[in-house]
């Protein structure tokens, strides 16, 4: 059943009557008086009524009589007035109890079914914890005794020192300006799993003048994952899982950059398969999509971490090279030709597919200074490559300065 409430300033009200010794000494005192005066007065009334000193003992016994009714009834009066307020009372603070009860399982079952944990804690270095609810095993790994007053761990403890610094800026920014913060960053959980969390919460002034964080944590390492592959799909290409062409040119761009700026040499390897359209003819279209993942395999394990492999469409693959100057992208480029060669492709139908490249290499600043200068260089020099035979490296043809070239 719902409690029902109490009137507002109903119980205020009755707490604000006076003490109870003062109202007892003040009944007491009305008693007393009118007793004094019933007994001084009417005696003296009744004694000139009734002179007959037989008639007048009778009225005196009448009169005692009339006197202990009529202060019975006073009494009577007066408890059942002050039995009723006290019950009153009492059902009043009985119900108080059960609303607070009832919002209290209402809080705690709302809690318990946040997708995340919600908290209370210190404004620490240490994020000291006075309460998290139940969801905090889910989302840490932790028991919510565990991590209330750092018994097993402190909360800060699980993010990783340079967000916690970075997070606790923030927190101070905006419990200064007093508005509520928003935060992500990842935790390890006591598995050792790390996960992406999104915390709010807000400063709370507490009584004593100390300021207390309150707020939510939840789990969106789905969301971050999500995010993540939508990245990776953004630059990766889906045959292969190489860079896509965009993404290829913007290493380029920015590897460009950087070799003005340190003035070192940069290299682009430009590959375009041979004869691709009979691997297809021959074999099918899914077997020459096998082709190019496994040369693209072949591609990413032959090269250093710091260089950058592209599929810039059909069977054209484009190499970054930092820091490398004609030798040595010549060297590599007729590494990657002959490990191509010396390894066919072997299909899933169990025969063996003979694949073989022709490479284009340009070379920063000798082949040209932009990116375009560059693509340009190294795909002719492909094509050099195709007309000497095939299978073979070709080095692009140095640039013929441009009027008005930087
Ligand atoms: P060349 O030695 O002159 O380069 O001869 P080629 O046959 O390789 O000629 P070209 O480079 O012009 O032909 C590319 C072929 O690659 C044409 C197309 O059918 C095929 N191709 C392009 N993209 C894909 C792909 O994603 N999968 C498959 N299986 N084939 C593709
Ligand atoms: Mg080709
Ligand atoms: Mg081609």
């Amino acid at each position: 059943m719902e409690p029902v409430p109490p009137e507002p300033g109903e119980l205020a009200r009755l707490h604000e009557s006076h003490s109870p010794l003062r109202r007892a000494l003040w009944v007491t005192l009305v008693y007393v008086l009118v007793g004094l005066a019933w007994i001084t007065f009417s005696d003296r009334v009744v004694e000139v009524w009734f002179p007959d000193p037989r008639t007048l003992s009778e009225i005196q016994t009448w009169k005692g009589l009339l006197f202990v009714l009529v202060t019975g009834l006073a009494l009577f009066v007066v408890i059942l007035r002050q039995l009723s307020k006290d019950r009153l009372l009492l059902s009043l603070q009985a119900s108080q109890r059960r609303e607070l009860r009832h919002r209290e399982r209402q809080l705690t079952v709302l809690m318990n079914n946040l997708p995340g944990m919600a908290y209370r804690c210190r404004n620490d270095s240490f994020w000291t914890m006075l309460f998290v609810s139940a969801g905090c095993e889910q989302l840490t790994g932790y028991r919510p005794e565990e991590l209330i007053d750092n018994r097993v761990s402190s909360y800060a403890a699980l993010m990783d020192e340079v967000d916690a610094v970075g997070i606790a800026g923030e927190v101070s920014d905006a419990i200064a300006k007093r508005q509520p913060f928003s935060v992500e960053y990842a935790i390890t959980r006591k598995d050792g799993r790390k996960i992406w969390v999104w915390e709010r919460g807000c400063g709370v002034l507490e009584d004593d003048g100390s300021v207390v964080l309150e707020g939510i944590v939840l789990d969106i390492s789905d969301r971050k994952e999500l995010e993540r592959e939508l990245e990776e799909m953004a630059i990766r290409d889906s045959l292969t899982g190489l860079f896509n062409r965009r993404e290829l040119s913007r290493v380029l761009e920015e590897e460009l950059e950087r070799a003005k700026r340190y003035e070192r040499p940069l290299a682009l390897l430009w590959i375009d398969f041979d004869h691709f359209k009979e691997i297809n003819d021959n074999w099918g279209h899914a077997a020459g999509d096998a082709v190019l993942r496994s040369i693209s395999r072949i591609l990413q394990e032959s090269v250093r971490s710091v260089d950058a492999v592209g599929r810039f469409g059909g069977e054209e693959f484009v190499i970054v090279l930092p820091e490398m100057d004609r030798e040595e992208a010549m060297d590599t480029a007729e590494r990657l030709r002959q490990k191509v060669r010396h390894k066919p492709v072997f299909l899933d139908t169990g025969h063996n597919v003979p694949v073989t490249i022709s490479i284009g290499v340009a070379v920063y600043p000798v082949h040209g200074h932009t990116r375009d200068m560059l693509c340009a260089a190294a795909d002719k020099a492909m094509y050099q490559a195709k007309m000497q035979g095939r299978d073979c490296v070709a080095m692009a043809q140095p640039a013929t300065p441009v009027h008005n070239e930087e």
